[in-house]
């Protein structure tokens, strides 16, 4: 089964992670390659941050 990345289509092969098409057949599971998974993770705690530093300045007023 071939793993690839959902957010830059990387394939995962035994050279390690490569640009490359994958066809349509055969079964394909979607994951993070180490590049995304680190940059989504960043992102996550950036939100996370944001969420917990932020709220004075984005609280709602009606
Ligand atoms: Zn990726």
């Amino acid at each position: 089964m071939q793993t690839v990345c959902c957010v830059c289509q990387k394939t995962k092969s035994q050279a390690g992670w490569i640009q490359k098409q994958v066809g349509n057949k055969g079964r394909v599971s979607h994951g993070y390659c180490p590049d995304c998974f680190r940059r989504s993770m960043e992102q996550a705690q950036g939100w996370l941050q944001a969420r917990n530093s932020g709220n004075q300045g984005l609280s709602l007023r009606r």
